[in-house]
């Protein structure tokens, strides 16, 4: 479990991140009098990556050989669950969780030495930000049914298509692009492309805000966009092995947030309960509350549980597909749970626009959608459970 990662090197980590958060990102966000429901300045943020870089926490989930802390990823659940509990509208950005580090660690090893200069490295010192586009309005779940194209010219391809609800994209300097490079097999031939997005045809836009209220998506639209060749990443036809390669961590890595974010409206319901008086006394002596707040401790423990043994099992190299289905499935449902008896303890305050319970609650709504919906992630989960049955029949 988190508490028991006790090394000095991982506690200094542990400890800095906290006192980066209260006494630097606090600061700003009470200076400029922005939550995380505000459109950030650019500018701000990669101010803020900068500095994060600087401290040695921006890309601490790399190995040292690439400047990294060489954390593992028990050890990046247990900071990503304190960033999200500490209810900081910029704590998402202290290492690098929207287009930082986390976004390309598992992808350096496909890098070509061109990749690495102009994209990647900038990406570790926090000078660039990317972000991973695969979704197109028409083509969500089943991903191998994207049509946006790349089209060999000469030394060029030429991209034309839609990319939607792309997380980063508006304040990111290039995409990790998935591209149709042949329509003539079944399926077709997928490939990744990076694709600086201030070129001519490239056009970030996000008219739509989603329920979370924050301004960390937007839809990417090319058009005849040319970039040369050398900017294939991973090799042509190879982009949907790419992408299912880093799904798995992925969607483990999102479970510490949802833990956090549970966890706070848990303390804050724990507190609430005890100061808000009806019938003569607290409302924390009505068995019903005790009883929510009992199921809300208990949910917690078991995400956190699942959380660090899958988190485990993926430090030791194992095969995560099922269980890091199994887990983003179980934290995402459980934890919107917590949240909505954290705003039944709440009353009218937890459903008022703006508390952070009410706030939190539409959050991790969220989560059962992207990285895979719950249905997409059951189907996955009874794949890997029927399969070996099926083989014996
Ligand atoms: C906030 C947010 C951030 C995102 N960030 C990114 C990003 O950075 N990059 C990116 O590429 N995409 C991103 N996405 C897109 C996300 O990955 C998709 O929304 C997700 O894969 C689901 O696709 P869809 O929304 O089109 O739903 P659909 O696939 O249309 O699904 C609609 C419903 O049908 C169900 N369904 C579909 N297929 C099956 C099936 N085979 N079996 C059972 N049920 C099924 C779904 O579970 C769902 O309930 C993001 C989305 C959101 C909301």
């Amino acid at each position: 479990m988190f508490d028991q990662l006790t090394t000095p090197e991982f506690l200094e980590i542990r400890n800095g991140i906290r006192r980066f958060v209260d006494e630097e990102l606090r600061l700003i966000e009470r200076e400029l009098g922005l939550d995380s429901e505000d459109p950030w300045p650019q500018e701000v943020l990669r101010k803020v990556w900068r500095r994060s870089s600087e401290l040695g926490f921006y890309s601490a989930c790399l190995p040292t050989a690439l400047g990294g802390k060489g954390l593992s990823i028990l050890e990046q659940c247990a900071l990503k669950a304190d960033l999200a509990a500490s209810g900081s509208a910029l704590a998402m950005h202290v290492l690098g969780d929207l287009g930082g580090p986390p976004r390309v660690g598992n992808m350096l090893k496909y890098a070509t030495p061109y990749h690495l200069e102009r994209y990647f490295k900038p990406v570790i010192r926090g000078e660039k930000s990317t972000c991973f586009a695969m979704t197109e309005p028409h083509s969500g779940s089943d991903a191998q049914s994207i049509t946006t194209s790349a089209v060999a010219d000469g030394d060029e391809l030429v991209i034309n298509g839609h990319k939607h609800y792309i997380s980063g994209a508006p304040f990111a300097d290039f995409a990790i692009v998935m591209c149709v490079t042949d329509s003539s097999t079944t399926p077709p031939s997928i490939t990744a492309v990076l694709v600086d997005l201030n070129l001519p045809g490239v056009t970030v836009s996000h008219e739509y805000v989603p329920m979370s209220g924050q301004h960390i998506d937007a839809d990417i639209k090319f058009e005849n966009v040319r970039v040369p060749k050398e900017n294939i990443f991973g090799g042509e036809g190879r982009g949907f092995q790419l992408g299912m390669s880093r799904i798995n961590v992925n969607r483990l890595l999102h479970c510490p947030t949802m833990l956090g974010l549970a966890t706070k409206v848990y303390q804050a319901s724990l507190e609430y309960a005890g100061t808000r008086r009806q019938f003569g006394g607290p409302i924390a002596r009505f068995q019903a509350i005790q009883h929510m707040l009992a199921d809300m401790a208990t949910t917690l423990w078991a995400c956190e549980s699942m959380i660090a043994q899958t988190a485990a099992l993926a430090d030791a190299g194992a095969d995560l597909r099922m269980k890091a289905a199994a887990c983003k499935l179980f934290v995402s449902e459980r934890c919107f749970e917590v949240a909505d008896k954290a705003v039944q303890i709440h009353g009218n305050v937890g459903v008022t626009k703006g508390h952070p319970v009410e706030q939190a609650f539409r959050k991790l709504r969220m989560f059962r959608i992207f990285t895979g919906t719950s249905e997409i992630q059951r189907n996955t989960i009874a794949r890997a459970i029927l399969e070996p049955a099926q083989e014996k029949a």
